[in-house]
């Protein structure tokens, strides 16, 4: 009976249980809303995403393509961990330094608005699916100016109060 003894007492186990409490449902944003992200954006501006991105995303970040897949549709909200390491995959592969906050976001606004201005190449741009296939512009792209596909609102910049002193 070799099992039995390191078996955890039931007395223990619920003494432990009461100091650990169950794990807290996944976190949803007031109102049912996701976090926002601008992942596939941020790809765009990085060559080594141009070709099969989300499987070399995937790679880079050690998880399933599927994870990324649903990530940049929306689909779910990532772990922290997985945040972080997106990210830093991103910032890896963009050059420049990159912080979360740039890549997710609770209430939809960035501090920097337009993700052109994230990447030290990249003047404005339009993206690849602005495109038809024989290079002529969508239409729903016609009346935006470059960079405008990826700009979001950006975040409002805390006011702090000066003291007189
Ligand atoms: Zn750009």
């Amino acid at each position: 009976m070799l099992g039995t003894r390191t078996r955890v007492p039931t007395y223990l186990h619920q003494f432990t249980q009461k100091l650990m409490p169950a794990p807290a449902q996944p976190e949803r944003l007031p109102n049912g809303r996701r976090l926002t992200n601008r992942v596939k954006a941020i790809m765009i501006h990085c060559t080594r995403y141009w070709i099969d991105g989300q499987n070399r995303l995937a790679k880079d970040c050690n998880v399933s393509k599927s994870t990324i897949n649903r990530l940049i549709r929306g689909e779910t909200d990532p772990s922290y961990v997985l945040a972080v390491t997106v990210s830093a995959a991103l910032e890896k592969s963009l050059g420049v330094p990159l912080s979360m906050r740039e890549v997710f976001s609770t209430d939809g606004t960035y501090p920097t608005g337009c993700v052109c201005d994230l990447s030290p190449s990249c003047t404005g741009c339009f993206p690849p699916f602005a495109y038809n296939t024989d290079d002529t512009m969508k239409s729903e792209f016609k009346d935006l100016k470059p960079g405008d596909w990826c700009r979001s609102p950006q975040m409002p910049i805390p006011e702090i109060p000066l003291s007189d002193n």
